[in-house]
């Protein structure tokens, strides 16, 4: 369940095992040419039928479009144990027919339903994925910024400067990055956290911090687009101060950094994630009102709220973590689910930008959802699976029953 089974050198598609994990598929493409157009941080561990069973989106997802965009087939088990092929080799009914394509419009395009439905519906056991080729260059800029309204102006800058050679642009704001420079343990990335963070934010607002990625196909050509970008957030003084990296060691160490977020918020204490999209203009909006409901709240004095994330998409990590207390607080955390989501679908916001619904967001999913949506879910659920043995729980209460079940 883990062979990387073809890559296509004119069309890029790859075709590899549910059980292949991202990072082994990532090498593979790469060293024939393509990069796989998914980036997350536990590429490591995890499988490609996860990735997209869970439809994860990653740093590239402004540049690539998600995997809704880049999966291109897909074999499925289903409940019932049928195995079905959608637009992958193999297919049992006309003879020569049922390769892989970039485009295949025959009919409802069925893979769409078994990206993100969290193994709710079929098990994924092959994925066929379009990639692009593999750029030539790549550069990253660590940038500071004293205010929210100075990264509002780098994003116009790089999508007017950078255009079509920017590949992810993530945010960090400085409690986070404390923590990653109290936890790292590399001692260049260690010293490049130092340096940043001696530098100070504006107007009692702690400093942001911005990755941005060019990747292109000729070096001397994107070099001197971010050069340009960063001339121009110098002598506008949009930015405090900004680091290039154009060598591979040191891209992989701001990319490290980046990485290194999520596991070292872990290490303080338990740590209350959200995961949401909202409005590019309000993306610290959602967090700045969970501090002010945590100030009045007696019982975690010093819970702190960490963000990061994909700036360009809109979607905030909103992370609240409790110091030195590594158990979960459940009336506490009913009280900051209050706060973020309250806060988010203020803005018409989604409560769940990448992480899914699994259980843990299953019952806020009814307030949010249009209701006849849900009911179009549910149908398709108890189609897919009446007996109701593919991850119960996850993602939909009942199983195989009406939505009006989920009123109860
Ligand atoms: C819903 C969700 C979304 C996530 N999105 C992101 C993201 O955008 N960015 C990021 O950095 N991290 C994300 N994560 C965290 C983590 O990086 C992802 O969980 C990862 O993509 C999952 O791969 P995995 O192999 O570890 O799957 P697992 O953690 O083993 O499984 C995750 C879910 O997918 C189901 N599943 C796994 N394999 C299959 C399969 N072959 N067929 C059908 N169902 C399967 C499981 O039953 C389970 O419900 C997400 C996690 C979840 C739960």
């Amino acid at each position: 369940m883990n062979n990387i089974h073809s890559l296509d050198g004119q069309s890029g598609i790859v075709v590899a095992d549910a059980g292949c994990i991202l990072q082994t598929l990532q090498e593979y493409t790469a060293e024939r040419g393509y990069l796989l157009p998914l980036d997350i941080g536990s590429k490591g561990s995890c499988q490609i039928g996860g990735n997209v069973a869970t439809n994860a989106g990653g740093c590239y997802f402004n540049r690539f479009g998600g995997l809704h965009g880049t999966v291109c087939g897909m074999e499925v088990v289903l409940p019932q144990g049928q195995v079905i092929k959608l637009n992958l080799e193999g297919s049992d009914n006309i003879e020569g027919y049922g390769g892989c394509h970039r485009k295949d419009n025959t009919g409802y395009d069925l893979k769409h339903l078994f990206i993100g439905a969290e193994g709710t519906l079929g098990v994924i056991t092959k994925v066929a994925m379009a990639c692009p080729r593999l750029p030539n260059s790549k550069n990253v800029a660590l940038l500071i910024c004293e205010s929210y309204a100075a990264v509002l102006e780098v994003l116009a800058a790089a999508k007017e400067e950078l255009g079509e050679v920017l590949s992810a642009m993530e945010l960090m704001d400085w409690s986070t990055l404390s923590l990653v420079q109290q936890h790292m343990s590399n001692k260049e990335e260690f010293m490049i956290l130092n340096e940043i963070l001696r530098f100070e934010g504006s107007q009692n607002q702690a400093p942001l911090y911005l990755l941005v990625e060019t990747q292109g196909s000729n070096a001397e050509h994107d070099l001197s687009k971010m050069d340009s970008f960063q001339t121009r957030l110098f002598e506008s003084s949009i930015i405090s101060n900004g680091y290039i990296a154009t060598d591979s060691k040191r891209i992989g160490s701001f990319w490290n950094i980046r990485e290194s977020c999520n596991p070292s918020v872990a290490l303080d204490g338990y740590v209350y994630k959200y995961d949401v999209s909202v409005p590019i203009e309000d993306y610290m909006e959602v967090a700045a009102e969970v501090k002010e409901c945590l100030s009045s709240k007696a019982s975690f004095p010093l819970a702190k709220v960490c963000v990061w994330g994909h700036l360009a998409d809109g979607n905030a990590h909103v992370n609240v973590v409790t110091p030195g207390l590594f158990d979960k607080d459940e009336a506490f955390a009913s009280y900051v689910d209050e706060a973020v989501y309250g806060s988010v679908l203020k803005r018409k916001g989604s409560i769940s930008a990448e992480h899914g619904i699994g259980q843990s967001k299953r019952d806020i999913l009814k307030r949010v959802k249009d209701k006849s949506a849900l009911d179009v879910m549910v149908q398709l659920k108890a189609m897919f699976d009446p007996r109701g043995i593919m991850n119960p729980g996850k993602v939909l209460l009942s199983e195989g029953k009406s939505a009006t079940s989920f009123d109860s």
